[in-house]
């Protein structure tokens, strides 16, 4: 049996009555889903299921905290999570999705909702995030800046390096009108 089984949920049973689900995103669950964006965490997914006609409305509330790595520090920082997310699942032939429409097997008739959640998650960590002004790792954050000055540095002599070889190649073969007109003054002097 998939190790995701615990979040398949079965449509093709409900009647009209709303059903409602809690899933406890922990440790464990990161660990399954083996993604290296996020690795721990705890958050609460309450999902709720209901039929309309032919189709399946999930709404899906997040709330927690997911630990990752700081962009300044890279130390372990809290990342909160909140969020609300609105699917509509289809029966048909087979499995695709397309902005909030899920369509899944009819045959199966069941949806595993195991990589949405973590998806959710995922889109709530925004593209920089870091500590809270002075709480990241001061030594780490010491570190990094001089590594990274370091780096620029050499990557700047590499460039002069270079543009003066392109200067030399360009005096060989052509010359610099501002350097003719320097030249006639010169010479009518
Ligand atoms: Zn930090």
């Amino acid at each position: 049996m998939s190790k995701f089984e615990h979040y398949n949920i079965v449509l093709k049973d409900l009647n009209n009555e709303i059903k409602t689900l809690e899933f406890e995103l922990d440790d464990a669950y990161f660990k399954k889903i083996d993604s290296p964006e996020v690795q721990r965490g705890k958050v609460n997914a309450l999902v709720t299921v209901q039929r309309k006609l032919a189709t399946y409305e999930l709404n899906f509330k997040l709330e927690g905290i997911i630990t990752i790595p700081c962009d300044r520090c890279l130390d372990d920082m809290e990342q909160p999570i909140h969020h609300k997310e609105k699917l509509q699942v289809k029966f048909g032939q087979q499995f695709s999705e397309e902005d909030e429409i899920v369509i899944v097997p009819e045959n199966e008739g069941s949806i595993n909702i195991a990589w949405f959640l973590y998806e959710f998650i995922v889109i709530n960590i925004p593209i920089k995030h870091v500590h809270p002004v002075g709480e990241c790792n001061k030594t780490m954050v010491t570190k990094l800046k001089k590594h990274i000055t370091h780096q620029k540095g050499d990557e700047s002599e590499e460039d002069d390096i270079l543009t003066d070889d392109d200067d030399f190649s360009n005096e060989d073969t052509q010359t610099d009108p501002r350097w003719d007109s320097l030249q006639n003054i010169s010479d009518n002097n």
